[in-house]
């Protein structure tokens, strides 16, 4: 029988957490065969929350769940484990300056970088989820220099399954029929969800997503914005953020990395940034990724054209305004 795999969850008693630990259980994210022991942190306000869905994780009765950790200690939560996935983080509130959002998560995110540097099992891999996705995973990477800066990163896979969805709903496909869709740069407005290398399987063969859907004026327009405000629209209709959604991008993410891509499909995940695709280097930049062994490369040789040249640049611009500013929070 294989060896349970620890995973952590921080932010574990909110919405995304609790929508995320019982896919974990299920075997969704690791495998149907994969034992999970679950370490699960929250804050002390949220603590008896956290009590809470410990209990109905008992109650699910879940084959594969070894074990169950839940506390409010950073070193307990981090130690030994194999995979992190940091969904706990501060919310934006009404009236509040960017800077204020951005100086809270930078010393969540500084601190929690020491208590998984110091504790996490070697190799551990790390997901960042919580907002302002790219760049908390950025002080995590600063501050944690022991674990290498390839095991850290961040959520685009919602906006990738985002835009898969909103090309099969236009054609009419099925959504795993749509393949190679891309997320370029930052898990904010900025980013840009590209479709020029997508496909389509139909009954013959492989076709492009531009040849199918025949109307640039709506890929280059309604499509991109749809992708990118998605997260508002769902809050408009559900008077709460995206959970399921989220939940479920970050078991894609992790499967994915953990257990490969399937031959010919790229996926988007945040990763640190050599300047591929002359994206800045030294942040972490969404790019599409193909994955073996545990390790993603980025697919190299994609043509760039004039107006996704653009998009890259800018959403390139605010990471790198993103880090001057969480830089400008540290000290
Ligand atoms: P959610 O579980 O809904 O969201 C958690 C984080 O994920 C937020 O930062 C949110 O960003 C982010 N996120 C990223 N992508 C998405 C997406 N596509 N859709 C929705 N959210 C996304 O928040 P809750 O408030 O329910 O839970 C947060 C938990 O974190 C609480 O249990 C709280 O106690 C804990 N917490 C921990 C802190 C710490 O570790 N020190 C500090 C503060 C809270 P956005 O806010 O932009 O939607």
């Amino acid at each position: 029988a294989k060896q349970p795999v620890r995973v952590l969850v921080t932010g574990a008693a909110g919405q995304i957490g609790y929508a995320l630990v019982p896919m974990i259980a299920r075997g969704v994210m690791l495998g149907a065969d994969q034992p999970v022991i679950l370490h699960m942190l929250d804050i002390p306000p949220a603590a008896e929350a956290l009590n809470g869905v410990k209990m109905e994780l008992v109650d699910a009765a879940f084959p594969l769940l070894k074990g169950v950790v839940a506390t409010t200690d950073a070193v307990e939560a981090c130690t030994g484990v194999n995979v992190a996935v940091m969904v706990g983080g501060f919310p934006r509130k009404e009236g509040m300056e960017r800077k204020d959002v951005m100086s809270k998560n930078v010393s969540i995110y500084k601190s929690q970088a020491s208590a998984l540097e110091l504790h996490a099992a070697p190799n551990c891999k790390v997901l960042v989820v919580a907002n302002p996705a790219n760049t908390n995973a950025l002080i995590l990477k600063e501050f944690a220099p022991s674990i290498p800066a390839k095991n850290i990163t961040c959520l685009t896979r919602l906006d990738h399954n985002r835009a898969l969805g909103q090309i099969s709903e236009k054609l009419n496909v099925q959504v795993s029929d749509v393949k190679n869709v891309i997320i370029w740069g930052n898990h904010s407005s900025t980013q840009y969800p590209d479709v020029n290398h997508a496909t389509v399987m139909t009954p013959s063969g492989e076709k492009p997503v531009r040849e199918l859907v025949k109307d640039d004026a709506w890929l280059n327009g309604e499509f991109i914005t749809t992708v990118q405000q998605r997260g508002a629209a769902i809050i408009k209709a559900r008077k709460l953020s995206s959970a399921l959604s989220a939940a479920s991008a970050a078991c894609d993410h992790i499967r994915d990395w953990v257990l490969g891509t399937p031959e010919g499909t790229w996926v988007s995940m945040g990763v640190y940034s050599d300047g591929s695709y002359n994206a800045p280097a030294g942040v972490i930049y969404s790019f599409p990724v193909t994955c073996k062994n545990g390790e993603w490369t980025i697919v190299q040789g994609l043509a760039i054209d004039e107006f996704s040249r653009k998009k890259l640049d800018l959403t390139g611009v605010e990471l790198t305004e993103e880090k001057e500013l969480a830089y400008s929070c540290l000290s």
